[in-house]
């Protein structure tokens, strides 16, 4: 049996002169834990008790391996979502100390939002750590102490300015107000929250109606076997999943989304980047986001609040291959609304991945109890709302008029799929009749 080779430093970038950086066996323990075991002699981890009301009583999420911050893990994963991979990459390449601590002076929240009753209620919020938007200030002793934890959440304030907002001032549709929006050339006053998500397993388990072992055991098998602890440890419950998390996008004194006497608009919108960023026309995404900040504005103006809040789940989270696979089956298959979900489901064997159960936990954060305008017409998004205790009064579809003519095909489709409308309903025999462009003229023209 050949002898297991020793990993070069020689890569294509030169290695560092740091001292922690070369040689390799400096930046990690010389025996690769592969996975822990309850009651084991590295494991001792730090109380985590999901739900508790009092965040010292709760305990701090800890998920880092470095130092001796290994042993006293309560949670599997890794920091930053998706992100993890690329710390962990510049620790391989030599441009990060594995044993960084971050400096938190001045990063604590603009906003304090308070604490809300669902902040404790184990059904209630099972995928963001309620606490962790301000670890600094709950959990002091324990990062004194050297343990390295880090926050989850973070709150901001900015400015943002949008073309579309910017000639609905010029129109006259939206008022310079000096407040939320500030001045003619639509620069818009925004409180941001990020949130990287944090499952809380027995909860999300819940959340699905399945079995937590079997989500342990799913979790563990199909992201390639990368968190085995998800199988040896069921004593930990928390898992930092690597995937996107979600932005919540505040409009008007932040203090109000929480008060159940003024009013509420809410555009809950999951990523599409194609058309958000892009402005590609085969969707409604673009519009329908933007007639939601719209919409915010207004309601803030008035008195009330509005949120827009921002998920990370492109192409009903299947992502932007497949979505575009979808596109081209699309297009080469005649493009009619009929067949518009059966594409999506021969490539990537569902309709939709987004599974909207986890998305009210952020409403539970900011303490919505009810939305006056739902600026959505998802069925899916709608009734997960609902299901968590949360009355939706209005519920207002995209305006005809912004609907690109390309994305009637996805619009038509899912009204017939169950969207909610005020406006026609499609029979199955006429969404045959709903046609996309097709790609003719693309053709005949050199690119
Ligand atoms: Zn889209």
């Amino acid at each position: 049996m050949a002898a297991v080779p020793v990993p070069s430093t020689n890569g294509a970038s030169a290695p560092s002169s740091e001292p922690w950086a070369n040689p390799l066996s400096k930046r990690f323990q010389s025996r690769i834990i592969l996975t822990t075991y309850p009651g084991q002699s590295v494991v001792d981890p730090v109380t985590l008790n999901w739900g508790a009301a009092d965040p010292e009583e709760r305990g701090p999420v800890v998920v880092s391996r470095a130092g001796e911050t290994l042993k006293k893990r309560n949670a599997i994963g890794a920091h930053g979502g998706s992100y993890s991979v690329y710390n962990a990459l510049a620790i391989a390449s030599g441009d990060l100390p594995p044993d960084f601590k971050p400096d938190f002076r001045n990063t604590q929240p603009t906003f304090d939002f308070p604490m809300q009753p669902a902040w404790s209620d184990p059904s209630k919020i099972v995928s963001m750590d309620p606490f962790g938007h301000n670890i600094a200030r709950y959990y002091k002793t324990h990062l004194d102490s050297g343990l390295d934890i880090r926050p989850t959440i973070a709150i901001t304030r900015a400015h943002m300015r949008v073309s579309e907002i910017v000639t609905s001032i010029e129109s006259g549709q939206l008022q310079v107000d000096g407040n939320v929006i500030i001045n003619k050339e639509g620069d818009v006053r925004v409180t941001k929250v990020a949130v990287e998500p944090v499952w809380f397993l027995p909860g999300v388990a819940a959340r699905f109606n399945v079995d937590e072992g079997v989500l342990r055991r799913s979790l563990f098998e199909f992201t390639g076997g990368s968190y085995p602890e998800l199988v040896t440890r069921p004593d930990v419950n928390v898992f930092l999943p690597p995937i996107g998390g979600l932005t919540a996008y505040i409009f008007g004194p932040p203090e109000r989304v929480s008060d159940p006497s003024v009013k509420l608009a809410l555009r809950v919108h999951d990523e599409c980047n194609g058309s958000d960023v892009f402005q590609s026309d085969i969707c409604t995404c673009r519009p329908y986001l933007v007639y939601g900040i719209e919409e915010a504005i207004k309601e803030a103006q008035n008195g009330g609040s509005g949120v827009v809040i921002y998920f990370r789940k492109e192409g009903r989270a299947l992502g932007e291959v497949v979505k575009y696979l979808v596109y081209n089956s699309r297009k080469r298959g005649g493009d009619t609304a009929d067949q518009y979900f059966a594409r999506t489901e021969n490539i990537a064997g569902v309709r939709d991945m987004r599974f909207q159960a986890l998305m009210p936990d952020i409403l539970h954060w900011l303490g919505i109890k009810k939305i006056d305008r739902m600026l959505s017409m998802s069925n899916m998004k709608h009734d997960a709302i609902v299901e968590q205790g949360i009355p939706i009064l209005e519920r207002v579809p995209i305006p005809d008029h912004l609907i690109p003519s390309d994305s009637r095909v996805e619009i038509d489709a899912k009204i017939n799929a169950g969207y909610f409308t005020d406006g026609k309903k499609y029979t199955d025999e006429e969404l045959k009749e709903v046609k996309g462009r097709g790609w003719q003229s693309w053709e005949d023209v050199a690119h």
